[in-house]
């Protein structure tokens, strides 16, 4: 049974879908910029519900919006839209800037392993539905014009701030009295603003030439893709407060429906335990950190071993680490995949059903990654390499090809050995000496010195003798 934690409830939820087709929507990146590490880290986190929900049998119905209009610089209305400043700053058109960021992000979702929801769908081009929205909350009350645009009025929608437990009289995050003195609460939040001539993005509305606000996006592309209700709605948990909360308020104003079943929040990334920005100089981009030396799979490896509601610390020395044990599950696997040892059904099926509670117990990923490290330690067996794969098709690791890429390296690698007896002097080796030679220095690397000792056994029974030295291991024949 698929338990996800539900941030409305604040509890662990029985998963049950709303049709045949699991429903989701993921908000999108806003292209005004490189996405970085923080982000991505947002994004495996999506990939690894549906990921899960797919494992379960279920179908997905995914989309992502890509927020190429309305995102302004503060969530709160404010300053100018990101990507008419990213584009003012680099001489470029708003268009084109969106072009090349959003080209950009998808690389990196590749890169990740990380699969695509099936509907993705530009802001820009759903500017009809957005104002349909607008003019649908006007008619109803729930909206009011004001010298720069159209609001939503909070106080007619008495469960505003239930996501975010936050109560309308109190403070509430995002809220902002001195934008616009007409505002009857302060946080009112812009539906659509009028645009001054000069605005670079504009639509023409019944109130004129204006632009949408960031949110009604969500709510308008979520309910023309996906229905009025639908199931899980995921996203950062800076997202909670002002971004969801809206959009909870708009749809539901508009449809008198639950617009979300299961809302799915991931805590966000930190760089050596404080915020990213840019002024630190701690934003990094997967791009980045491969031109250090770390691999996509490195850096999901590191995301997918905390939890997604728990704050990730990012240091060099985690990834580091996080790099070196991957490389190790990779060594391990090869291992597995020529293991002679069989499992028997029912321990099979006992780790396929311990997998299946850890990811389903609200996608406790590194609850399943403990388990498939406690199984590669144990005896070499193809039947673990055949079940690791399985499980690959929710931590996406990229187990197989890895296993492949690392079978050639040491094939070439074996081959570059032979003749190196003493150190390079006598007869070239067999391959099956040098085979063995390769897993045994793999084995004293993990400090297994029993494999490494029952390795030097094998090694003695086809003739030779290893010495190991403080370079490492050399060998003779007899
Ligand atoms: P944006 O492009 O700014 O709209 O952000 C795209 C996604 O990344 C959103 O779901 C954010 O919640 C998420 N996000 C932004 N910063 C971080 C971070 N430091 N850690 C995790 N997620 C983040
Ligand atoms: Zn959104």
């Amino acid at each position: 049974m698929l338990k996800l934690y539900n941030t409305l409830s604040r509890k662990k939820e029985e998963f049950s879908p709303l049709g045949d087709n699991v429903t989701m929507y993921s908000c999108g990146p806003t292209v005004y910029n490189y996405a970085h590490i923080g982000n991505m880290r947002a994004y495996i986190f999506m990939d690894s519900v549906r990921r899960v929900l797919s494992y379960n049998g279920y179908k997905l119905k995914g989309m992502m919006n890509v927020t190429d209009v309305g995102h302004l610089v503060s969530d709160a209305d404010e300053g100018e839209d990101k990507l008419v400043k990213a584009g003012r700053e680099a001489g470029l058109t708003p268009l084109q800037i969106a072009e090349k960021y959003t080209g950009a992000f998808f690389a990196d979702l590749a890169k990740l392993n990380i699969n695509s929801p099936e509907i993705i769908e530009k802001a820009s081009d759903h500017i009809d539905s957005m104002l349909d929205l607008v003019y649908n909350l006007l008619d109803k009350g729930y909206a009011y014009r004001t010298n720069d645009g159209i609001y939503f009025d909070i106080a007619k929608f008495p469960t505003y701030g239930a996501l975010s437990r936050q109560k309308l009289d109190e403070n509430i995050a995002g809220a902002r009295v001195d934008v616009n003195s007409e505002k009857r609460h302060p946080a009112d939040f812009a539906l659509w603003k009028n645009a001054p001539k000069e605005h670079i993005m504009q639509w023409p509305s019944r109130f004129g030439q204006g632009y949408p606000g960031w949110h009604i996006e969500c709510s308008a592309m979520g309910m023309k893709f996906l229905g009025e209700s639908f199931d899980i709605h995921t996203g950062g948990v800076d997202h909670i407060p002002i971004h969801h909360e809206n959009e909870i308020a708009q749809s539901e104003a508009a449809t008198g429906k639950t617009a979300v079943k299961y809302w799915m929040h991931g805590e966000f990334m930190q760089v050596e335990g404080g915020k990213m920005s840019k002024s630190l100089g701690n934003v990094y981009t997967i791009s980045q950190l491969g031109d250090m030396g770390y691999s996509p799979m490195d850096f999901r490896y590191f995301c997918l071993n905390t939890h997604y509601r728990k704050k990730l610390n990012f240091t060099f020395e985690a990834l580091g680490g996080a790099k070196t044990a991957y490389d190790r599950l990779i060594n391990l696997l090869l291992e597995h995949k020529a293991g002679g040892n069989k499992l028997d059904e029912g321990q099979k099926a006992a780790y396929k059903s311990e997998f299946l509670a850890a990811v389903n117990d609200d996608i406790n990923i590194p609850m399943a990654l403990g388990l498939l490290w406690t199984m590669l330690k144990s005896l070499f067996s193809r039947d673990i390499y055949d079940l690791a794969l399985n499980f690959d098709r929710v931590f996406g690791l990229g187990f197989e090809s890895a296993v492949v890429l690392k079978e050639a390296k040491r094939t070439e690698k074996a081959r570059a050995n032979d003749g190196c007896i003493d150190g390079g002097a006598g007869d070239p080796l067999p391959q099956g000496v040098s085979d063995l030679l390769e897993q045994r220095s793999l084995a004293r690397k993990n400090k297994d010195f029993a494999q490494s000792d029952k390795l030097r056994g094998e090694i003695a029974a086809l003739g030779f003798t290893v010495l190991d030295t403080k370079d490492g291991q050399t060998i003779k024949r007899g």
